[in-house]
């Protein structure tokens, strides 16, 4: 990483400069204050975003201790900080990585494309590092922000660097290609559909490839594709040098044959007239195409044959994603198997203490490997980064780690091998315990993982948060500043799980949780939650707890509101008790009608251990386009009664109507807040809100049985499907007590299993369902697919002639929840 003088930053960017200690060196940059662990060497940049503002943390991290600052705006407080101002913090950030750049003399490779740049940079990097001192992007830094930060990894002796870039917008290439001006390109691929914010694909691709525009030499697949004639184009028109491959009849410098086996893939490829063979342990498209791309860059760089063979050979998955699960007597297990640079062991440990809430704390670490570091040095560093948090427990695993380099500041326990912890095991009793494993490959922590975790049935529901979070953005982006979001979390985050969705949404600076029973909120809380909730079904047997547990009640009737008021005089309550309104404007529902306001106007005043937070309504149809006019009813209505509950109360509140489908189409029905329910979880309404959001679960089952029928064999209860022909069913593993409804049974319902369809036959079981695999190559133990890419969970709504509401809600609690984080 680099190390520079907060003066020389300053005189970099021609900045204004207050300096206290002009002499101190940074050595870690610091972009979003809830990734803060310790202030030493940390330069805050105070970036501004549509929903977000980095000045506003900077009080907060002052106090913490970190004394250096990129602002726009000094602070008009007074600190004992360094300030660097300058006109745009991003730019800023962007200029100091060009600048990073310029001055180091390694080689930058860029990958680029719409799939595989993160495997493509991954293992380009190990290849080289085999050989060479070799920079890459730490995870998938490949943004406007990640690029800056993989910039700042660099080391004066590395003579190879791989950095990945990925735009989701037009004009965002051209501040990349500033930064990273690349000697050598990939362009992995592009997909088939074109991105809300591009008008074509032809406009992505040209967008993708000004990354390229200074660049010498460009890896890509010569297939006579649009994206391989555009390439050949464009490096024509500026003489960049193609290295190209294919798999057909074309010409190419690169030829290959590819063989598929049994669990490995051989590729022959032809150059220059020689024949050079490889090996991947891979079978699969992507995989395939990822490989030749760095292959081909290989032979290029003339790196050296047998090395580059051993690489290949041993090539791993690169698994891009935090996966946290449940695990036995109420641990939840975090696995990170990222590639084990530092920069993602700082995250994962983040992570960790973001997702933790009430548990302890535990990390479960082995050597790690693959950073390209001598093991002393990369010992040290590894303790550096562990040291900056609070843990509660660490086991630390690997014959080596024992030395002294790994200094740690609290007690560890080592263990020389997993094998020796797995014996030890139990001697730990982990118990309501966060449990963080980061394991290099080869010491395989999966079978930590399946120790800790909770056996239960085989059919899962994977939760993407990174999903979630893109749906929350995608309606923070229709709100105004000023509006507050309320998250709908009842119905365990509408099937989704209970505080794992909580802590994500709080972590993202939601405003309000809304939950439907006292019980939920409880235990949100006790998970560590605090955020304000409200209770929308405040039974009286549970207002205890409501004060108990600092929870918010709907109020919609007289009677409750008595029993409210006389449980309250119980307590000695240091400030009002908060309650929220509900006003009936067409739901006809739950609410107080208008008649009665002037009534409760003046209950209200008399009860003074209370006080409106605030008073809010239902839309009955804001999904329909045809009951517009209703809806503008509704809105005005809640208008007008808020303003005369205003006047006769003699203090305003906020207030609030909107659910998902009213955000993006009813602006006027905002308000001081709006309730995202649904829209949270991926499911929208109109066309619009479908383009843009992501379903954030996928259900999946697997085969536990294949079966031949002979013609005459009946399947299920009730014989309702007699084989005909000569049929293989598999038995997969869900049922309708997981969900999958009994009305999906003899045809109607379908799965997916390897990418194809197939019917369901019979009737449904409780805990099984059959289908028919016949001439399919299905196996036991296959994957199963109930929604997910292939079959939507839209789709499967309607054949269970529902909606996706209840989809989603009506998936069993037994059915393991297994969160994903990019
Ligand atoms: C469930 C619920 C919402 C959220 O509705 P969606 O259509 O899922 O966005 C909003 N307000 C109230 C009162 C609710 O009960």
């Amino acid at each position: 990483m680099a190390q520079l003088a907060i003066s020389k930053i300053a005189e970099l960017l021609n900045a204004e400069f207050s300096a206290l200690y002009p002499s101190e060196i940074v050595t870690r940059i610091l972009l979003d204050s809830r990734q803060f662990s310790s202030a030493e060497g940390v330069l805050f940049f105070a970036l501004r975003g549509k929903n977000h503002d980095g000045h506003k943390y900077i009080e907060d991290l002052v106090k913490k201790g970190v004394s250096h600052f990129v602002v726009e705006q000094m602070p008009t407080q007074t600190f004992d900080a360094n300030f660097v101002v300058v006109p745009d913090s991003l730019k800023a950030l962007q200029d100091l990585a060009k600048h990073i750049r310029e001055q180091s003399s390694a080689a930058v490779i860029a990958v680029t494309g719409s799939n595989g740049k993160t495997v493509v940079k991954e293992w380009m990097g190990q290849i080289l590092q085999k050989q060479f001192s070799t920079c890459r992007s730490p995870k998938s830094y490949n943004s406007q922000i990640g690029v800056p930060l993989s910039v700042w990894e660099l080391e004066a002796k590395n003579e190879f660097a791989v950095f990945e870039s990925g735009i989701s917008e037009p004009d965002e290439m051209e501040k990349l290609e500033k930064i990273l001006q690349p000697e050598i390109g990939i362009f992995t691929n592009i997909g088939s559909a074109h991105d809300a914010n591009f008008e074509s694909n032809s406009e992505k691709i040209a967008e993708k490839l000004k990354l390229f525009k200074h660049s010498k030499q460009l890896v890509y697949e010569a297939n006579g594709s649009n994206l391989a004639k555009q390439i050949e184009v464009f490096t024509e028109e500026r003489g960049i040098q193609l290295l190209s491959w294919t798999r057909e009849n074309g010409p190419a410098d690169l030829r290959i044959e590819v063989k598929i086996e049994e669990a490995q893939t051989v590729l022959i490829g032809t150059m220059d007239e020689r024949t050079h063979t490889l090996q991947i342990p891979f079978t699969d498209a992507a995989s395939i195409q990822n490989a030749i791309h760095c292959w081909r860059l290989g032979l290029e760089l003339s790196l050296d044959e047998e090395e580059m063979k051993k690489s290949f050979a041993k090539l791993n998955p690169v698994e891009m994603r935090l996966q946290m699960k449940a695990g036995s007597n109420g641990n939840i297990i975090i696995n990170d198997a990222y590639n084990s640079d530092m920069e993602s062991l700082r995250v994962a440990l983040h992570y960790l203490e973001n997702q933790a809430g009430n548990r302890k704390k535990v990390l479960i670490i082995s050597e790690l490997q693959q950073s390209g570091l001598a093991s002393e040095e990369l010992f040290s560093r590894m303790a550096e980064v562990i040291n900056r948090f609070e843990l509660d427990e660490i086991i630390a695993i690997g014959k080596d780690l024992k030395n002294g380099a790994f200094a740690l500041n609290s007690t560890a326990i080592f263990y020389p091998s997993t094998k020796h912890f797995l014996k030890n095991i139990y001697s730990h009793s982990f118990k309501q315990s966060a449990i963080l494993l980061k394991g290099a490959r080869s010491f395989h922590f999966e079978e930590i993982s399946s120790a800790l975790e909770e056996k239960s049935h085989q059919t899962v529901l994977n939760i993407y948060m990174n999903r979630m979070v893109y749906n929350l953005n995608y309606f923070r982006s229709k709100l105004n500043g000023g509006t507050r979001i309320m998250a709908m979390v009842k119905a365990f985050s509408y099937g989704s799980g209970t505080y794992e969705i909580a802590n994500l949404l709080q972590f993202h600076k939601v405003d309000y949780l809304g939950v439907a029973y006292t019980d939920e909120g409880v235990a949100l809380r006790k998970a560590g939650i605090s955020l304000p909730i409200l209770v929308l079904n405040a039974e009286p047997s549970s207002f205890h707890d409501l004060v108990e547990y600092n929870l918010e009640p709907e109020v919609y009737s007289f009677h409750q509101l008595e029993m409210l008021e006389n449980a309250l005089k119980n307590y000695n309550l240091s400030e009002a008790f908060k309650v929220h309104l509900k006003v009936e404007t067409g739901m006809h529902r739950l609410g107080f009608v208008e008649d009665q306001l002037k009534d409760l106007a003046e209950k209200l005043k008399s009860h003074r251990h209370i006080k409106v937070a605030s008073v809010f309504s239902h839309l009955a149809a804001s999904d329909d386009p045809e009951q517009r006019d209703f809806t503008l009813g509704q809105v005005a209505k809640l208008k007008q009664m808020t303003d005369k509950l205003k006047s006769d109360l003699g203090y305003s509140f906020l207030r609030h109507i909107s659910n998902s489908s009213g955000i993006s189409q009813y602006p006027e029905a905002h308000f001081d807040m709006v309730r995202l329910g649904v829209g949270l979880y991926g499911i929208g309404s109109n066309v619009e809100d479908k383009k843009h959001l992501n379903v954030v679960s996928d259900l999946m089952a697997s085969v536990s049985q294949v079966k031949q029928l002979k013609v005459g064999d009946s399947v299920g209860y009730g014989r309702t499907f007699v084989a005909e022909k000569p049929t293989t069913i598999a038995v997969v593993s869900i049922g309708y007590a997981d969900g999958f409804r009994r009305s999906l049974s003899n045809g109607v319902g379908e799965v997916v299993i390897s990418g194809k369809r197939y019917q369901v036959v019979g009737r449904v079981c409780m805990d099984m369902v059959m289908v028919d695999v016949t001439g399919s190559d299905v196996a036991e133990g296959d994957e199963v697919e109930v929604f997910g890419p292939t079959i939507s969970v839209y789709e499967l709504a309607q054949k269970m002639d529902t909606i996706p509401y209840e989809v989603l809600t009506g998936i069993s609690s037994r059915v393991k929840r297994v969160y994903f984080m990019e």
